[in-house]
């Protein structure tokens, strides 16, 4: 049993640490994915503190999710979080960077989510591609970074996030191989239907 006052604990406490956790809007267009699609493994890059890993576990009781954190004190956290939220059966945390731990895994998945480092999303774009099932679902949440994506000016700090996102919105539209929307929800929702 999944416990949601635990859950929303674990929600409160991350707003409040300042660490940035899916939002409600992007989370409900996942939900009714993860309602449609039924998946039985999923694969996360960018654990933090297991909110988001919790909340799929929840609304997919069928799947396994497989998530990646490259900072051992979130992993930590999560652990204990996951462990209080009452889904530690569903969830397994590889602690890493998201780049080398990726070339290691040989699963396949039904759903990728990415939501770590964006000047990274396209090296994640190419390996979620290699570990994605036919027909299954690539998802990159913060794809529109606070708008500086569409923006023709950005500040030096945001430049170099700004063309990684660009090239993994590019790749999604003119990939044959995927099929891809871009939404507005929260900070930008990308989802690719991958045809192998
Ligand atoms: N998915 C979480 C939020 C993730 S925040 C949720 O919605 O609840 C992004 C996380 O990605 C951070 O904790 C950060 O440490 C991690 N991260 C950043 N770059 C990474 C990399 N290269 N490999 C693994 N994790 C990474
Ligand atoms: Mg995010």
């Amino acid at each position: 049993m999944v416990n949601l006052e635990e859950l929303e604990k674990v929600k409160k406490k991350a707003l409040e640490d300042h660490i940035p956790i899916i939002m409600d809007d992007t989370l409900e267009v996942i939900k009714k994915i993860l309602e449609e699609e039924k998946p039985k493994n999923i694969l996360e890059i960018g654990t933090a503190v297991g909110y988001s890993a919790s909340q799929f576990a929840r609304f997919a009781p069928e799947a396994h999710i497989d998530t990646i954190e490259l900072s051992e004190e979130r992993v930590k956290e999560a652990t204990e979080n996951i462990k209080n939220i009452g889904v530690q059966n569903q969830i397994t945390i590889f602690l890493g960077n998201a780049v080398e731990i990726l070339p290691t895994l040989n699963k396949e998945y039904d759903i990728i989510f990415i939501d770590a480092n964006k000047g990274k999303y396209p090296i994640f774009l190419e390996e979620g591609i290699r570990l994605i099932k036919n027909k299954g679902l690539i998802l990159a949440d913060n794809i529109l970074y606070k708008g500086y994506v569409l923006s023709d000016y950005n500040k030096h700090k945001q430049r170099t996030a700004v063309r990684h996102l660009r090239e993994y919105i590019a790749k999604a539209i003119e990939d044959t191989r995927l099929e891809s929307q871009i939404l507005e929800v929260g900070d930008g929702l990308a989802i690719s239907r991958v045809s192998k």
